[in-house]
């Protein structure tokens, strides 16, 4: 196991009801005026929003707001809340929905407070010195920004897709989590938040760091918990338990618990950051496809952890053949997707001829020349995982 700091202090309240405390938290951690962030309207649809502002109100908590983030947001959104947060003297972010709205507030809380661009900060140009607070409503479980200090925004003018990790300054202060505010979604995004969740655990779970038996465990454990609890959601969308484990389980992926002491991997989401950006589909339906091509990649080049994974989140039998376990664990994976109604290629994915050659060249100008860490990937590796996706 290699040394490690854990420090993640996010205060999590979690359960039925628990936005009514929306106000008295944001006022605990000294908020004056807040500004809600959120997406397309399901939250408007739904009612959440205008109790969040009447809770806000209550407990004597001004506000601002700005809806109209959509999935897999984008600076344009980042600028207009920059602006919007400085014009009202905002002193804390309140993303009111799933990832692309807080890490749309977690982009402006950094650019809020910065003389130059926010994108800086992507591009490593600027490191994040200061921010303002973040604090969220969770409306899905899926990308665990809720309880990590990164944010994930796209370019449009260049289509660049990238990710920013500041823990000290965008980790949220309080998360409010209700799995009963989840019941509403669509069947496929409970799917794609399931497969972005699992995602986040194999990232850290294929290392070839050794001794890290507690952190395998953990991922092991989580992994079967959320096959479990996802079999149980897609039978009865409304079931409390399934549910608030699935909640939970997003937010244990993606809070550094799973990946201490080990080296992490995360060749698998720079690959789909490249399908998101120039395709625009659900950053975990191209999970989907991705991590099973990068598993079946990965079973003739180190098979040792892949077929860990077969032998015990799916129960493949032990065998000597280490490569056939693991291509044997990939099927599971891909056959448990599926039953999710996630689509497990770029063909399902509705992509028929991918531009794999547009794809490699923005990898390579946003990752340079290797990527991942349980094989270090080149380019002709990436080329291969994506034409293993057809
Ligand atoms: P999302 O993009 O925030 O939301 C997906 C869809 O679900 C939206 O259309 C949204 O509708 C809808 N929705 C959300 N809650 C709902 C509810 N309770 N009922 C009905 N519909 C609901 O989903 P996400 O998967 O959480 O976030 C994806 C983004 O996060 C991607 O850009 C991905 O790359 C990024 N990501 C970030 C991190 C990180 O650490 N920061 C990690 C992984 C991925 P409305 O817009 O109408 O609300
Ligand atoms: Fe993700």
């Amino acid at each position: 196991m290699n040394n490690f700091v854990f420090y993640s202090p996010t205060e999590f309240v979690f359960g039925k009801n628990t936005e009514v405390q929306v106000g008295a938290l944001a006022r605990k951690y000294g908020a004056q005026k807040v500004m809600i962030v959120y997406g397309g309207g399901s939250v408007v649809r739904s009612g959440l929003l205008d109790r969040v502002k009447q809770y806000l109100q209550e407990a004597g908590v001004a506000y601002c707001e700005m809806g109209g983030v959509q999935p897999n947001p984008i600076d344009g959104k980042v600028y207009e809340g920059i602006q919007l947060c400085r014009r009202e003297q905002v002193d804390m972010m309140l993303p009111v929905g799933g990832g692309s709205v807080i890490d749309t507030a977690k982009a402006i809380a950094a650019g809020a407070l910065y003389d130059g661009d926010f994108w800086d900060f992507f591009i490593g140009r600027a490191k994040v010195e200061k921010a303002l607070k973040v604090a969220v409503v969770l409306t899905i479980p899926a990308a665990g920004s809720e309880g990590s200090g990164n944010t994930v925004i796209t370019k449009t003018e260049t289509l660049q897709k990238l990710g920013l990790c500041a823990p000290e300054h965008l980790r949220p202060v309080f998360s409010i989590m209700n799995p009963e505010l989840t019941y509403t979604l669509p069947a496929y995004q409970t799917a794609c938040g399931i497969a972005d969740m699992m995602a986040h655990i194999m990232e850290r779970y294929f290392t070839n760091t050794p001794d890290v038996e507690i952190s395998d465990r953990l991922c092991e454990g989580t992994l079967t918990a959320i096959i479990k609890e996802a079999y149980r959601v897609k039978q009865q969308p409304d079931n409390y338990a399934a549910r608030a484990n699935i909640m939970w389980c997003g937010t244990v992926a993606h809070n550094g618990t799973c990946g201490v002491g080990r080296e992490e991997d995360w060749a698998s989401h720079a690959l789909e950051h490249e399908i998101s950006a120039i395709y625009n589909v659900a950053h975990g339906a191209g999970l989907a496809v991705i991590f099973p091509a990068w598993m079946a990649f990965m079973a003739e080049h180190n098979p040792a952890k892949i077929a860990q994974f077969a032998h015990r989140v799916f129960d493949i039998p032990k065998s000597e053949d280490l490569e056939e376990m693991a291509l044997a664990g990939t099927a599971r994976l891909k056959h448990f997707f599926r039953y999710m109604g996630l689509p497990v290629s770029f063909k399902e994915l509705g992509i028929e001829h991918p531009d794999i050659d547009r794809m490699l060249v923005s990898l390579r100008r946003n990752k340079g020349e290797l990527l991942g860490n349980y094989v270090k990937l080149t380019m002709t590796d990436c080329r291969e995982i994506y034409r293993l996706a057809l």
